[in-house]
């Protein structure tokens, strides 16, 4: 009896012996052929950077001995910081006919997600900004990604989008009792019931708050591109996102929408088409960074006049087109700061690095571009103290690419190495 007890006890011992053992933490060294630390910087030469549970422990000159559980050998390549989009949509694919809204389940973003994450953080994006999706599905892949159960990028999810009813973000082109059905839940009408939609998004999760400040251009609503919501609802969404430590980020198009939502306080303009010097201004005046998503319009331009877009859409796209040719470049006379976002999802996932060469086109430099992506992209999400450079503590995130970006930023269209969290994307 005594000795039974004492095996037992035995065995209860080891098995806390196994639990209790802090996980072997893994050293990794990464040999680079140069490390771009920073987008301010220049590339370094060869080097050696040692990751240990996910942090970056120390970049090192030379390739020397170390310590190390694994060597990866990217001694031919520009080792750099992951890359950061700000507006995706990994829930869906580009195209796709509206009436869908009534067919498929928000579940299927969640599968469409999994696999969209795998494509964008293959190609170098290690965090995105998930700009409005149905019910959960972007927390589900944003926890999906967090604890490694599919790979991806990290995920800064908004959840679903507040609009107004009827409005861009809303369901639209439907039955009333189909429109009915299909709601978000997330419209509203005046500042207290807008007050507490954000209230509402932060209870069941999400990091920021996207609003469709203006109309849209590929929703089925008709009322044009200027402002939706009131001065005085954009207000209360800002202040009371802002009370709970969460910032705005507002759809607009129109450009008196795009000058109420700065005065609003909202956080970031995503696309910002019409932006005049008045909307320029408030924006500056404001801190109201700007999101540019160019690829979004390349991508629905490829899509024109082949049956993929309703009549009421064709309509729209054809108005922004030429606009969008010289946004980022009046953004910056007005004086406005530009980051990156995509829009990927209105086109395909994975061509996000395109970007860069539509800003660059618009007089910003290859370094500019870059910023916009790392260092000014994790500012925006306030998380510059652990991602968009390569230092000690900071997240093990990075890229490797052949070239260096600073000299041609194309070369980030072509990425050969991702490392999101300590974690090889294969
Ligand atoms: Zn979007």
């Amino acid at each position: 009896m005594t000795g039974h007890v004492r095996r037992v006890a035995g065995f209860v011992a080891s098995v806390c012996a196994v639990l209790a053992a802090p996980l072997a933490a893994e050293t990794v060294a990464i040999r680079a052929g140069a490390v771009l630390t920073d987008a301010a910087s220049e590339p370094s030469g060869p080097a050696t950077i040692i990751v240990t549970d996910g942090r970056i422990v120390s970049i090192t000159p030379g390739a020397g001995p170390v310590i190390a559980d694994r060597e990866i050998d990217l001694s031919t390549k520009t080792v750099l910081p992951g890359l950061i989009d700000l507006h995706t949509h990994l829930t869906g694919d580009p195209g796709g006919d509206f009436w869908k809204d009534a067919t498929e389940p928000d579940e299927w973003g969640v599968v469409v997600g999994a696999k969209n994450a795998l494509v964008t953080v293959r190609a170098g994006f290690t965090t995105v900004r998930e700009a409005g999706s149905g019910t959960e599905t972007a927390f589900a892949l944003r926890r999906g990604t967090a604890e490694g159960v599919i790979p991806g990028p990290r995920i800064v999810a908004a959840g679903p989008a507040l609009a107004i009813i009827g409005g861009h973000a809303d369901v639209n082109g439907f039955r009333p009792e189909v429109n009915e059905l299909l709601d978000s839940g997330f419209t509203c009408t005046g500042p207290v019931e807008c007050a507490s939609k954000v209230r509402l998004a932060s209870q069941n999760g999400s990091d920021v708050i996207k609003i469709t400040a203006t109309g849209g251009v590929l929703s089925q609503q008709g009322r044009g591109l200027e402002a939706h919501f009131t001065p005085e609802e954009m207000k209360a969404i800002a202040d009371t996102a802002h009370s709970l430590g969460l910032k705005v980020m507002a759809h607009a198009h129109g450009a008196r929408g795009i000058q109420q939502a700065a005065e609003a306080g909202i956080d970031s303009i995503e696309h910002g088409t019409y932006l005049d010097e008045a909307a320029g201004k408030a924006m500056k005046a404001n801190g109201t960074v700007l999101v540019p998503t160019l690829m979004a319009l390349e991508g629905v331009s490829e899509g024109l006049g082949k049956g993929i877009y309703t009549p009421v859409v064709e309509d729209k796209i054809r108005a922004v087109q030429p606009l969008m040719a010289t946004l980022v470049s009046r953004a910056r006379e007005y004086g406005v700061t530009v980051v990156f976002g995509t829009d990927a999802g209105v086109f395909q996932h994975g061509r996000n690095a395109e970007e860069f060469a539509l800003m660059t086109a618009q007089g910003m430099s290859n370094r500019e571009v870059l910023a916009s992506a790392t260092t000014g992209a994790a500012k925006v999400l306030g998380m510059e103290g652990e991602i968009g450079r390569l230092a000690p503590g900071y997240s093990a995130d990075i890229i490797a690419v052949d070239g260096n970006p600073l000299a041609d930023v194309t070369v980030l269209e072509d990425v050969d190495f991702v490392m999101v969290r300590g974690k090889v994307i294969e």
